[in-house]
């Protein structure tokens, strides 16, 4: 194990194509992006304006190390004002970098469904995800199951109030947190485990991220005793296949998980 953990070296990082927002609903009251843009103003001189960066695009061609890359932490690619054009370049350069993994999360539900069929063949390596922050938005999940993704995931970050009963069908990953910040909501944890229940049930990946608190880390991440990290099974595929002799049991547990 020893040799293949030095073999392939996984990173995390974030791609942003893009920078700036418009507010589209209640989860992006404390928008974290829209923060960071206030507080370095130098590195965003049109502030929060959604904003194309075609000298970035070629960024992750440069990163020869596998990655999961976290694709538009600071705008939405699914933005209304992101052209169709640099929408498929965007793609394009996820498509011709096969080693990394791409998440892409969108609160764009409408536009995602709208222009997936655009983006065929969907790269394997593209993971799409809609952010559900509370009962009033589970609508998303509808749009996002008509996108032809390996992996379909939903975000419940900021979980800000319950979900209820919810139907994964076609869903890959869920991944569920509470806000952070001065002004944070707080999550519950009936909330919570009423969410890793059910993805326990329909047979779908859980990851706990954070309770939240002033800091993300302030809450800690244990729920009922123990960490939940699960993730969607094509990410060990992905991983055997990149290393010969690693087998999937042994790609998740490379990645900690
Ligand atoms: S969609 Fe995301 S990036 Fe855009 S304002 Fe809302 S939380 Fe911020």
């Amino acid at each position: 194990m020893a040799s293949t953990r030095t073999a392939i070296e996984w990173t995390e990082k974030t791609w942003n194509p893009t920078t700036g927002c418009t507010k589209v609903s209640a989860g992006c009251k404390y928008c974290y992006a829209e923060r960071i843009t206030k507080r370095f103003p130098n590195h965003f001189p049109n502030g929060f304006r959604f904003t194309l960066h075609p000298e970035r695009l070629n960024e992750p061609r440069r990163w020869k190390k596998p990655s999961l890359i976290f694709v538009n932490s600071m705008s939405d690619l699914f933005h209304e004002e992101m052209p169709l054009d640099f929408l498929k370049q965007v793609f394009q350069v996820m498509r011709e970098t096969p080693w990394h993994i791409y998440q892409v999360l969108t609160k764009r539900h409408e536009r995602l469904a709208e222009l997936a069929p655009e983006l065929e063949p969907w790269p394997e390596n593209v993971w799409i995800g809609v952010s559900v922050e509370d009962a009033r938005y589970k609508h998303r999940i509808d749009y996002l199951r008509r996108v032809p993704a390996a992996v379909r995931f939903i975000s419940f970050e900021p979980l800000i109030g319950p979900i209820g009963e919810v139907d994964l069908t076609g869903i890959h990953w869920i991944i569920v947190g509470g806000e952070s910040g001065p002004k944070r909501r707080p999550i519950r944890k009936e909330w919570v485990i009423e969410l890793r229940d059910q993805a326990l049930d329909q047979g779908v990946a859980f990851f706990f991220k954070q309770w939240g608190g002033y800091s993300p880390k302030a809450g800690g991440r244990l729920l009922e005793g123990r960490e939940w990290n699960q993730m969607p099974q094509t990410l060990a595929n992905h991983f055997a296949s990149l290393s010969k002799g690693i087998d999937k049991t042994q790609g998740l547990a490379l990645l900690g998980i």
